[in-house]
């Protein structure tokens, strides 16, 4: 709870946000019709929402939020939702607005939120391909993915073309100002790992527009794929390594654990030497069972070589195998972000100063609120 009543409304706003992204939020009647993201790779289950006007992601279909404490209640006239904690009005927030490229189509006929979506107020995202080769095996898959959820789903297509995403990048600019892309791909192989069709779409999509983008996969089996994805236009990489030590990765993602921590550590290095000192990120999520030691460890010899560590809470998503694993206590967000914040001020690594991607974005974590 917030019992310091000297802490400074931004002091306040972050205790409040480390809880709300731990506990969930209910949503009154209605309301989850609302835009929000639901399957996907990585996480999800979150509907992104505007408080002092920096965008948040917030769990809302998990089984967690459905008992939260917390509840947001219809938008009145002016767009604002009265937050309240236990019936206690906490202050208001707001929902970022249904983007205008939503209402246009290719001239086939796919809709453009099939092909990249809006995350937070002013991302946008896309999975180019929407399968991976670990997914449909349980021996292999990482237990917190959902990235099939979506395609069954029918809401995206399995692989998206690089004219279509240079197609929607355009119009997303034009028509809803979005500042920068995150292009994912679930792993198509074991050699590039998806490497080239980054490179294929991010070429595309640089040719019709200018807009920073961050490419996401895991370590290829050549660096030179650095070197090419820089060249074709990508600004910021992430590599994610999701969990730290080893028990903990061979128990929630027992195909990804096979890639050694000391690969990502020599890619990483690679990575940082070509795009740059903090334009490099990984996503750790906090709460798998890793403990705030070694997570805060795994930080320290990341932010050493230059890489920004993404620390996010997991977010127990429905339909996976960890949809009733807990999402971490807030007290245990607030210790490992508290300490990492520090860390990341003393060595000068900002995510407001990442080109694009989920460090700059951070709408899934509070930890840049502890950068300052
Ligand atoms: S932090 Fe990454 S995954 Fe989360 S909303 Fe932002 S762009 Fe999307």
């Amino acid at each position: 709870m917030y019992p310091d009543a000297d802490l400074s409304p931004a002091l306040l706003g972050r205790e409040l946000l480390v809880d709300l992204q731990s506990l969930g939020m209910r949503m009154e009647e209605g309301l989850t019709e609302a835009p929000s993201r639901r399957g996907g790779a990585g996480p999800s289950d979150h509907k992104a929402v505007l408080i002092d006007g920096i965008a948040a992601m917030i769990p809302i279909h998990t089984g967690s939020a459905e008992r939260s404490p917390f509840m947001a209640s219809r938008p009145n006239s002016s767009g604002l939702s009265i937050l309240s904690r236990d019936g206690f009005q906490m202050g208001s927030l707001s929902f970022p607005k249904q983007p205008r490229f939503y209402g246009l189509q290719t001239l086939d006929g796919i809709p453009y939120s099939m092909i990249a979506v809006l995350h937070a107020a002013d991302v946008l995202a896309t999975t180019v391909i929407q399968t991976c080769i670990r997914y449909n095996n349980r021996a292999t898959a990482c237990q917190f993915c959902s990235i099939g959820q979506s395609l069954d789903a029918g809401r995206t297509i399995a692989h998206k073309t690089p004219e279509q995403l240079a197609e929607v990048a355009r119009a997303a600019v034009l028509l809803d100002g979005v500042k920068h892309m995150v292009i994912t791909t679930g792993t198509p192989n074991n050699k590039d790992r998806g490497a080239a069709v980054l490179c294929d779409s991010s070429f595309a999509i640089k040719a019709a527009v200018d807009l920073p983008i961050q490419a996401q996969c895991e370590p290829p089996d050549d660096d030179l794929w650095f070197q090419r994805m820089k060249s074709a236009g990508v600004d910021s990489l992430g590599m994610h390594i999701e969990a730290v030590t080893q028990s903990v990765r061979m128990r929630i993602m027992p195909g990804k654990a096979n890639v050694p921590i000391d690969r990502y550590m020599r890619a990483f290095e690679t990575a940082s030497s070509i795009f740059g000192r903090g334009q490099v990120s990984t996503y750790i999520l906090a709460g798998l069972g890793d403990s705030a030691e070694n997570i805060l460890q795994m930080c320290s010899d990341l932010i050493a070589i230059g890489v920004y560590p993404f620390v996010v809470p997991f977010v127990p998503i429905s339909g996976t195998p960890l949809a009733d694993h807990p999402a971490p206590s807030p007290a245990f967000m607030h210790e490992v972000l508290s300490s990492l914040g520090i860390m990341l001020k003393q060595n000068n690594l900002r995510s407001a100063e990442i080109k694009a991607g989920c460090g700059r974005c951070g709408a899934c974590s509070s930890l840049s609120r502890f950068e300052v």
